[in-house]
């Protein structure tokens, strides 16, 4: 990428960001800008740290790893991909925010290493809203027959639900999508009397769309990067 160009980028992502918030009458400070720097080296991080951004997603841990042995400033990891149990300990290792929480059983699995390590692990739980956007995440019945035993894991603090939408989804139910995560929040946060107050969707194509249905965290990679090879 030419320099000047993430400079640019970012600056018109949080340009966007900041208008589309006002147009639809939210504070834009309560709208989070993911970087998703997977595919992307590691001096395109510190490029973008330079330049004011501390908040990088990443798919894989051990590319997040990698990347992070190179970088000695202090920044935020989100893990925004699937996680298999033997990575967790590297995830809870390093990052603010697990985005991609989509079993029981994983969630178990950072409970215990974040006991280890002395950390209470802030995760949001991944939703299968479509039932067809991706192989992962939990169904509304399953998540609200879980929530008991997810509240009372100590070493983890649930604040909120993620979201993909399927890529070739239209407007209108990529909105869908979006609309039915933002209400089942409701519905959770209400019968269990718990904040949820963290909604993680939208991305380069569908962000406007997210911030318009309440997003807090908005996941962008190539509208910053560029295109991933
Ligand atoms: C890659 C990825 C993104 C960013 O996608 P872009 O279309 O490049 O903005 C966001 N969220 C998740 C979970 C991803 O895997």
């Amino acid at each position: 990428m030419k320099s000047g160009t993430l400079s640019h980028n970012l600056n018109s992502i949080k340009g966007e960001i900041r208008k589309c918030a006002i147009d639809c009458g939210r504070d834009p400070n309560e709208i989070q800008l993911v970087a998703v720097s997977k595919n992307h080296p590691a001096e395109s991080i510190n490029e973008a740290l330079r330049l004011g951004h501390d908040s990088f997603g990443e798919n894989r841990v051990q590319e997040l790893c990698e990347k992070a042995g190179k970088i000695t400033q202090r920044l935020k990891w989100h893990m925004i991909g699937h996680l298999q149990t033997n990575k967790v300990k590297d995830a809870v290792k390093h990052c603010k925010l697990i985005h991609s929480v989509d079993s029981l059983k994983l969630l178990d699995k950072i409970d215990e290493i974040a006991e280890q390590l002395e950390k209470v692990q802030s995760v949001l739980i991944q939703m299968n809203i479509s039932g067809e956007s991706t192989k992962y995440g939990f169904r509304q019945d399953e998540l609200v027959a879980c929530i008991p035993e997810i509240l009372s894991m100590d070493s983890i603090n649930l604040i909120g639900l993620m979201t993909m939408a399927p890529h070739s989804a239209s407007q209108e139910k990529i909105r869908l999508i979006f609309q039915s995560l933002r209400l089942f929040r409701d519905e959770l946060s209400r019968d269990f009397s718990i904040p949820l107050k963290e909604l993680s969707m939208g991305m380069t194509n569908d962000f406007k769309i997210a911030i318009e249905e309440d997003s807090t965290i908005v996941r962008i990679g190539s509208a910053i990067f560029g295109n991933r090879s």
